[in-house]
C-alpha cells in the first residue's frame, strides 16, 4: 500500500521504516528541514536498536523516502498517518496545536479520497475535531475518513514492538477505512481490535495510566519495604508470579519519566476532570512518582551529610536504557538538583551524551566519555538508568577508581550482599542498605 507518515520522530520514523519493511511504499514527512536532510543523507537522527538497518534496507529497495512536503506525502499515498507531538501544557492538558496544524495542511492538499489516521496520543474526542477541521479547510471537497490507531511501541525496543505488536487498535466508523487499515496491518499477523474512534483514543490513555499505576504501586511498596526491612525485589517476585498480576512493570526505582507517561497521566487526569468524572487515583500515582525521586535524594543527602563540593558520578541520563531520549528523564532532574546543591557532578550515558550536551538542565555538570572515566575520584556513584553496560561493569575497577566507594543505585542493578563483600556502601530502592563486610 502507499502510505505517508506526517512527523518522523520516534513513532513516525520507526512506523514508517517497519511499514516499508513489510512491503508497503512509505513516504516519511517532517517539517524540520534538518531532520529531512539528515535522513536523506542516509543518517538516522535518533537511536533505536535495529532502526538504522531497517531504514537503509528499505531506502535501498526504494520503498522508503523522506520529504519536507506534506503535499508530496498526501498526493502519493492512500493512507496518511499523523505522528506529530502532543506535548503537555502547563495546566496538564494536551497541546493539540500540532495535530490541528497538520489536519489543516492535509485538508489544503486533499484532492481525492484518503484515510487520515491519527497515531499520536490524543484525548478522547480528538478524532471528531480532526474530522471537523479537515472538512472546514477541504477546498476541493474531497472525501476522507478519519481513523484512530494509537501506538504502543516502547522506546528502546520500538522496532521489535512494531514488528510484533501485542495488538493493533483501529478506531473507525467507515467499513472501507477499516478494510484499508486491516490491509496495512495484515503482514504483522497481530490481533486486531476494531472499535469506535472514542474508545480507541481512550485505550491509549487508559493503558499508559495503568502501566504508570503499576510502577507507582511497587514504588509505594518499596517505601514500606524500606521502613520494615523487607526486600522489594522478593516482594515483586512474589506478587508477579501470580498470573493475574504479572512481573512486568513491577521494578521499583526512582520513578517513571520519559516523553509519554508523565504527560499521558496528566492528560488523562485533565480529560477526566473536563468530562466531570475526576480520576483522582491517578493524582496519587503522580504523587508517589514524584516522592520516589525525593526519597532517593534524601537518602543521598543523609549518607553524604552535605552535597556541596562532593564529587558525584551519575551513570545514566536517558529515561530508560537502549534509547537516546532524554525527555522528562528523572536522571536529568537528579543531576540538576545535585548541581544546585553545590555538588560537582560528572555524568555518563551510553547513548545520551550527544543530546545531553545540548541540555540547559545539565549546564553545571561535567561530561565523561566512559562509565569508568566518570567514577574517577568520585566520592559517590549514582545509578539512574538500568543500562546493561552498568550491570556488567567490573566493580573491582570501579571501587579502585572511586575516592570513597559509595553507590546509590536507583535501579537495583546489584545484589546488596555482593556489594558489601566487594567493599561498597550500597544504597538501593526498597532494600536495606549495606556497608562493607
Ligand atoms: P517526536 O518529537 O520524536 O517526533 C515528532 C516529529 O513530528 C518531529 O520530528 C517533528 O519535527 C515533527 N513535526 C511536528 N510538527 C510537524 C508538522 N506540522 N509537519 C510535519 N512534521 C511535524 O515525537 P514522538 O515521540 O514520535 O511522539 C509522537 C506522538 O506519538 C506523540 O503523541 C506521543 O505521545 C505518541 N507516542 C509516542 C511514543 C514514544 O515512545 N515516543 C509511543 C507511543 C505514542
Amino acid at each position: 500500500m502507499d502510505i505517508s507518515i506526517i512527523g518522523s520522530g520516534y513513532v513516525g520514523l520507526v512506523t514508517g521504516a517497519c511499514f516499508a519493511d513489510v512491503g508497503h511504499n512509505v513516504i516519511c514527512v517532517d517539517n524540520d528541514p534538518r531532520r529531512i536532510e539528515t535522513l536523506q543523507a542516509g543518517k538516522v537522527p535518533i537511536y533505536e536498536p535495529g532502526l538504522e538497518e531497517v531504514i537503509h534496507r528499505n531506502v535501498s529497495a526504494q520503498r522508503l523516502r523522506f520529504t519536507g512536503s506534506i503535499q508530496d506525502g498526501v498526493e502519493n499515498s492512500q493512507i496518511v498517518f499523523i505522528a506529530v507531538p502532543t506535548p503537555q501544557q502547563p495546566d496538564g492538558s494536551v497541546d493539540l496545536s500540532f495535530i490541528e496544524k497538520v489536519a489543516r495542511e492535509i485538508a489544503g492538499v486533499l484532492t481525492s479520497y484518503r484515510v487520515i489516521v491519527d497515531k499520536s496520543t490524543v484525548p478522547v474526542k480528538t478524532g471528531e475535531k480532526v474530522r471537523e477541521s479537515i472538512k472546514r479547510y477541504n477546498r476541493h471537497g474531497a472525501e476522507f475518513d478519519v481513523v484512530s490507531n494509537p501506538e504502543f511501541l516502547r522506546e528502546g525496543c520500538a522496532v521489535a514492538d512494531l514488528m510484533r505488536p501485542d495488538r493493533i487498535v483501529i478506531g473507525a466508523q467507515s467499513e472501507h477505512a477499516i478494510d484499508l487499515m486491516k490491509k496495512v496491518y495484515e503482514p504483522f499477523m497481530a490481533p486486531i481490535l476494531v472499535t469506535d474512534i472514542n474508545s480507541a483514543e481512550l485505550i491509549k490513555h487508559a493503558a499508559n495510566s495503568f502501566l504508570a499505576l503499576k510502577i507507582s504501586y511497587i514504588n509505594a511498596v518499596s517505601a514500606i519495604c524500606e521502613a520494615s526491612g523487607a526486600d522489594v525485589e522478593k516482594v515483586a517476585d512474589g506478587i508477579g508470579m501470580d498470573r493475574r498480576i504479572g512481573r512486568t512493570f513491577l521494578n521499583a526505582g526512582i520513578g517513571y519519566g520519559g516523553s509519554c507517561f508523565p504527560k499521558d497521566i496528566a492528560a488523562f487526569i485533565t480529560i477526566s476532570e473536563q468530562l466531570g468524572v475526576p480520576f483522582n487515583l491517578l493524582k496519587e500515582v503522580q504523587r508517589i512518582n514524584a516522592d520516589q525521586k525525593i526519597r532517593f535524594l534524601k537518602s543521598i543527602r543523609e549518607a553524604l551529610w552535605v552535597l556541596r563540593d562532593k564529587k558525584i558520578a551519575v551513570w545514566g541520563l536517558t529515561f530508560k536504557p537502549d534509547t537516546d531520549d532524554l525527555r522528562s528523564s528523572v536522571a536529568i532532574e537528579l543531576v540538576s538538583d545535585m548541581v544546585k546543591e553545590g555538588a560537582h557532578v560528572t555524568v555518563y550515558d551510553p547513548k545520551g551524551m550527544a543530546k545531553a550536551h545540548e541540555m540547559e538542565a545539565l549546564a553545571g555538570a561535567k561530561f565523561a566519555s566512559s562509565a569508568l572515566e566518570g567514577v574517577e575520584g568520585a566520592e559517590a556513584l549514582v545509578i539512574a538508568t538500568e543500562w546493561a553496560e552498568f550491570a556488567n561493569v567490573d566493580l573491582a575497577i570501579v571501587k579502585e577508581k572511586m575516592t570513597t566507594p559509595i553507590i546509590f543505585d536507583g535501579r537495583n542493578l546489584f545484589n546488596p550482599e555482593t556489594m558489601a563483600k566487594l567493599g561498597f556502601h550500597y544504597y538501593s530502592i526498597g532494600r536495606a542498605s549495606v556497608t562493607p563486610h
